[in-house]
């Protein structure tokens, strides 16, 4: 399992931000995303996009976005400008979800996160080490840890489904048997 948390939302000025970060966790291969309590309104849109467009995905949200990180089972791994090269780790955390399949929680932040989450994740990881958006980096993170398979993942239950093409914009009902 890979699970995305993002810490911290100030409604009104996050709330793109935070829905951006639940469609990215789903687009690019995450299983599922937990957002903190006050970001009702993220999950909604996250949850319309996944009845629409498929899954499966889940999207939930938590009153203890810590006792997340602390009581998980398997690794952490929180995005952050100061951590690591993700050049330099990738291998290693995709050896403990691939070959020893440890469920990952990739940890991203909102604004100044605290010190405790930095010694409770077993790799601080820069995707780059330059400041940028939670989103950027979870999107090229996931791409590393999946090695780009996620770009031929099936959807499933979808009720719509882009057919892609060079110019123009057709969407198409899906009809399952
Ligand atoms: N200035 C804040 C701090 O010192 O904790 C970080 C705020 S930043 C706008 C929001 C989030 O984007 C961070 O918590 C981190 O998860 C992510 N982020 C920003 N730059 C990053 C980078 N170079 N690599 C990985 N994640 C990054």
């Amino acid at each position: 399992e890979v699970a995305v948390l993002r810490l911290g939302h100030r409604p009104g000025r996050d709330e793109r931000m935070t829905t951006h970060v639940g469609l990215t966790a789903r687009a690019l291969g995450a299983d599922r995303v937990l957002l903190p309590d006050n970001a009702g309104q993220s999950l909604d849109t996250v949850a319309d996009i996944t009845d629409r467009f498929g899954g499966p995905f889940d999207v939930e949200l938590t009153d203890s976005p810590q006792g997340i990180i602390r009581n998980w089972d398997g690794r952490v791994v929180h995005l952050t400008m100061y951590g690591e090269r993700v050049q330099d780790v990738e291998r290693e955390i995709r050896a403990a979800h691939r070959d020893d399949g440890e469920p990952i929680l990739v940890v991203v932040g909102a604004e100044k996160v605290s010190f405790d989450v930095y010694e409770a994740a077993d790799w601080n990881v820069g995707v780059t080490n330059q400041p940028h958006s939670e989103v950027a980096g979870l999107a090229v993170f996931l791409d590393r840890l999946f090695e780009g398979r996620e770009l031929e993942r099936e959807w499933v239950d979808a009720d719509q489904r882009v057919i892609p093409m060079a110019t123009g914009k057709r969407v198409e009902p899906v009809d399952e048997e």
